[in-house]
């Protein structure tokens, strides 16, 4: 796999939020040229690292179905993949297999064990499903937002109006908030100084 470096892990956060940011939005956003952002995405795209762009449906419209945890044991695991209703595959060892099935019905879920033909070694409802966010797992150097020293770890991601921020520890993300606070605390002041004189003009 090939090296990203810090822009391309910036890059891959927003995307990861929202895959629809056009190139102007993300060049804007990182603070660097258009075509800089097009050629960064042909190489991740073409890479494979960006393997496609997909979206988040609302949690409700993926209810419809009942799904069941099964323990199987099975001599045919090429089998499991035939069934679209089989969502998920782990294998613990040669014919033992973790599989969740989305099924409407009892009689579904009988359709699919009969159909795919394993044994069941155990069965559980899945009441709730947390999804929970993959940061992407990599190393890249990254120079911290705040005091600039470059690491070579996993960086504390840090989301501020649209921008994604990279920070080497904690100190340097809360200084940094800190400093974000004042300043903003001070252009509301001009704000209001603004405001003043002109009220003072009419
Ligand atoms: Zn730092």
């Amino acid at each position: 796999m090939t090296k990203l470096d810090e822009l391309d892990l910036k890059l891959i956060y927003l995307l990861m939020d929202n895959s629809r940011l056009s190139i102007s939005e993300l060049a804007e956003r990182l603070s660097v040229s258009r075509p800089t952002v097009k050629t960064r995405l042909e190489k991740l795209e073409k890479e494979g690292i960006i393997q496609r762009y997909t979206i988040k449906l609302h949690p409700e419209l993926q209810k419809a179905h009942n799904v069941v945890a099964l323990i199987i044991k099975t001599d045919k695991p090429e089998k499991l993949r035939e069934f679209e209703e089989i969502i998920e595959i782990n294998r613990f060892t040669s014919k033992k297999y973790l599989i969740k099935v989305a099924v409407e019905d009892m009689e579904g879920l009988r359709n699919v064990i009969e159909g795919a033909g394993f044994e069941v070694l155990e069965i559980m409802p899945i009441l709730e499903s947390i999804e929970k966010e993959h940061p992407p797992k990599v190393k890249v150097p990254f120079k911290c937002d705040y005091c600039g020293k470059e690491i070579v770890d996993e960086p504390i991601v840090y989301k501020y109006r649209n921008r994604v921020y990279f920070f080497c520890c904690p100190t340097c993300l809360r200084e940094f908030k800190r400093t974000r606070e004042n300043i903003e605390k001070l252009k509301l002041k001009e704000h209001e100084i603004e405001h003043s004189h002109e009220h003072h003009k009419h």
